[in-house]
């Protein structure tokens, strides 16, 4: 228990366990040298101690503190007192650095209300130092241009934002405030070579595909599948259920479509539109009928490029993560969650190198 607080220069007293919180009884032993009022060496005495109370790191589901013995010091030259300086504590915060150390290890994945608990401080305590480690990862953070890039949204903070995604690695690479598009033409802007992308997938918002077709103009533009999937399906649903089952007869039919080749897809494609508009069902598919008119380049370009498979996958975990960490977070906390919560845990956030480069291949 003596080598708890792995700092030189600390003496342990005692440690003592009572009602759930273990109190670390510590002196520091190197003296203050300078008066912190009038800067003077030299000039201090001894003038009584203080015992100051530090949260520390839990141990299992303990609380510690650490109760440190400090000298305070009066000056010969100004009159004024000080406080010796100790090593390994936040005094501002009243916390060891060892327990900041653990926030930020742990704050990307937990709740601050259950690590506020564990801890046994305040969440808003854990909130301010989570917003400087996430200001703190956000700086050294470098954004790279993937071979296929994914572009989507999703709903974080009460809003809508702009998703890019790494299809050949499956994770997301950045997320941005908003889906506007200066802000995505901001975004692309910052790569003075955009000719290593050599696709981009996306849904069927038209800004997305605009900004993709200017700033990335050799790449091609591939509809996601799981966003026409999930038009038939809304189509499907609005059928009424005396047409129950030729709605549900569509539905395969348009899934099969995608088992095809693109020679074969085209006249097929074609032929199942055909049955759709000339069917009583024909109201009900009309988004879906209109979304293949105006997308049909783009929609067919999936099966030059069948690659999206990782891409619903990133989504879905990224739903599934801040479905987890819950609401009341703000923007820059969802973000960080999702972009750094892996790497901060697995290397330092400084030296991604692995993740600069970014030169992988897409899956097929
Ligand atoms: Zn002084």
């Amino acid at each position: 228990m003596t080598d708890i607080f792995d700092v030189p220069g600390w003496i342990i007293l005692s440690s003592r366990l009572d009602t759930g919180i273990r109190t670390i009884e510590a002196e520091y032993a190197p003296p203050l040298q300078e008066c912190t009022k009038c800067g003077v060496l030299g000039r201090l005495y001894r003038h009584g101690t203080k015992v100051v109370r530090y949260r520390d790191s839990p141990i299992q589901d303990v609380h510690v503190q650490l109760a440190a013995t400090v000298q305070r010091y009066r000056c010969r030259e100004c009159g004024g007192t000080s406080l010796q300086a100790l090593a390994g504590v936040d005094t501002a915060r009243r916390m060891t650095q060892r327990c900041i150390r653990y926030i930020k290890a742990h704050c990307l994945r937990d709740s601050f209300s259950r690590l506020s608990e564990k801890i046994g401080c305040d969440e808003k305590t854990i909130r301010n130092i989570a917003g400087h480690y996430v200001t703190e990862l956000a700086g050294s953070f470098q954004v790279y241009l993937p071979n296929w890039l994914g572009i989507d949204e999703v709903y974080i903070a009460g809003a809508w934002r702009c998703v890019l995604i790494d299809i050949g690695r499956n994770i997301p690479i950045d997320v941005l405030p908003d889906r506007g598009e200066h802000t995505l033409a901001d975004w692309l802007h910052r790569f003075d070579d955009r000719s290593t992308t050599h696709g981009v997938v996306t849904n069927m918002q038209a800004p997305y595909s605009q900004m993709a077709n200017a700033l990335l103009p050799a790449a091609p533009v591939v509809i996601d599948k799981s966003h026409v999937f999930q038009m038939l399906n809304y189509s499907v649903d609005k059928a009424p259920t005396r047409l129950g089952e030729e709605a549900l007869r569509f539905r395969q039919e348009f899934y099969a479509l995608y088992d095809r080749s693109k020679m074969e897809v085209i006249p097929a494609l074609e032929a199942w539109e055909e049955a759709v508009t000339s069917s009583p069902l024909q109201r009900y598919f009309r988004e879906l009928l209109s979304a293949l008119k105006v997308w049909h380049e783009q929609i067919l370009a999936y099966f030059d490029h069948p690659i999206t498979h990782g891409y619903t996958e990133v989504l879905n975990s990224m739903a599934k993560e801040l479905n987890r960490a819950g609401r009341g977070y703000s923007f820059d906390v969802q973000r960080a969650r999702l972009l750094f919560s892996r790497s901060a845990h697995t290397s330092s956030p400084t030296g991604n190198s692995d993740l600069a480069l970014g030169c992988s291949k897409p899956t097929n």
